[in-house]
């Protein structure tokens, strides 16, 4: 039932985008409201796992991704914080399934030219004020001008105007983490791993993006000072290196070269309790916002964008479609969530004798069975959304 739908969406990020390619495929006349004045990302990388990669090549983009510049990773490796090493793990082994690391910029400019070239019109400035349920759904822009449509998607993010009219008022809480991110330039020759660096209430996370030109650097640390939820704001580098000033020098010599950072606060969000009204919804980090931990939000914006495609397809009401998206995805989105939240106290144990009893389980398990340390993940990353989902809607 797509075809001929008028569907506006509310936000050019990786979910807005994705999505509206995939309605405009399905025949709906898609418009995308974005409310900065380009399309324009953050410097910093982004994993994309084999889930994530599924819904990518089954839109026709997995190609442009790997002419981005895009890096296939081989490797995963944890390590303690002074650099010994913990687990390293062989992705080649989860073979044909592709781990990539890709610049968000990159990731953003592939989504909308994929998107333009399926007819989906993308307009800039229209900061989306609020929006009413119906049997047409309205969105009152910060203009003053009102639009209309059958269908209207928040794909707006963890701070969603849409979330907020189906919702309303929710309380996230902060987890008591702060996190920075930076870009430096490749001096190692890191080709394809990524590393975890491990330490006392702290971890670093670093990989190479760019084909190899750059390495994504994301520090995570234990905090009580509260920070804004806002990933755009500056902090000084030498804050940054200060508080990773006892890691080994492998991990020093990257911080080192941080020449801008920002830095933000680690909220947890409740799951959205409603991901849709009768012509309202929600897709992404509007309706499930996610720890940064697994690695997992944008490839879960991804995959909600192809099982709402399906689901509203294959439906004969617009409610009825609606509603198998959100049965199809909320178990899902939680247990990522949970998942990903349980991993922050795992990286970061800080009293010694539990570390190293945890690290020793780690090395043994990765020594001894390190097929079986892969595929306690084939839940999340063996997941095929553009094949898997059930044969028959909701009725
Ligand atoms: C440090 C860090 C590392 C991460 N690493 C990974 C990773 O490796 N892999 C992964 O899968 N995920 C990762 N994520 C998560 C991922 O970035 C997010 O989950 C993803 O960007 C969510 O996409 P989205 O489209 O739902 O929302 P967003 O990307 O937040 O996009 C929302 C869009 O809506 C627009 N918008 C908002 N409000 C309005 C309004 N009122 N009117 C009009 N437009 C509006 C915004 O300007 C924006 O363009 C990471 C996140 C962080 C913070």
């Amino acid at each position: 039932m797509v075809k001929g739908l008028k569907i506006l969406i509310v936000g050019a990020g990786i979910g807005g985008l994705a999505l509206a390619r995939v309605l405009a495929l399905r025949g709906a006349d898609v418009t995308v409201l974005e409310q900065a004045p380009e399309i324009a990302e953050v410097g910093a990388g982004l994993q994309i796992s084999p889930n994530g990669l599924a819904v990518l090549r089954a839109l026709g983009l997995a190609g442009a991704l790997e002419a981005s510049g895009a890096v296939l990773a081989d490797t995963v490796q944890l390590k303690d914080y002074r650099g010994a090493g913990v687990l390293k793990l062989d992705l080649t082994q989860l073979s044909p399934q592709k781990y990539y690391f890709v610049h968000r910029a990159d990731l953003i400019e592939l989504l909308a030219e994929g998107a333009r070239a399926a007819g989906v019109k993308i307009q800039l400035l229209q900061k989306v004020e609020s929006v009413e349920d119906g049997p047409l759904a309205r969105i009152i822009l910060a203009s003053g001008e009102v639009r209309e449509a059958d269908l209207i998607v928040g794909c707006d993010g963890v701070h969603s105007v849409v979330r907020g009219a189906l919702n309303g008022a929710e309380k996230p809480f902060f987890t008591g983490n702060a996190a920075w991110r930076a870009t430096v330039p490749n001096l190692w020759g890191r080709r394809s791993d990524v590393q975890v660096h491990m330490g006392p209430r702290r971890h670093l996370v670093s990989y190479p993006l760019k084909g190899g030109a750059m390495v994504n650097l994301v520090a995570v640390e234990e905090q009580r000072k509260w920070l804004a939820e806002s990933w755009m704001q500056e902090d000084d580098p030498a804050n940054l290196q200060a508080a990773f000033d006892d890691f080994g020098a492998e991990a020093k010599a990257m911080l080192a070269e941080v020449r801008e950072v920002k830095q933000w606060g680690l909220f947890r969000h409740p799951v959205a309790v409603r991901w849709h009204g009768e012509s309202l919804a929600l897709l992404g980090d509007a309706a499930h916002p996610t720890l940064p931990f697994l690695a997992q939000g944008a490839v879960m914006a991804l995959e909600d964008a192809w099982a709402m495609g399906v689901a509203l397809d294959r439906a004969e009401r617009l409610s009825q479609g609606l509603e198998t998206y959100q049965l199809w995805r909320r178990a899902r989105a939680e247990k990522v969530i949970n998942t990903a939240t349980g991993n922050a106290w795992k990286y970061h144990l800080s009293f010694g004798p539990l570390r190293f009893a945890a690290h020793s389980v780690l090395r043994l398990g990765g020594a001894v069975a390190p097929m079986q340390m892969l595929k306690q993940f084939d839940w999340l990353y063996g997941y095929d959304v553009t094949t898997d989902l059930p044969v028959q809607n909701q009725r």
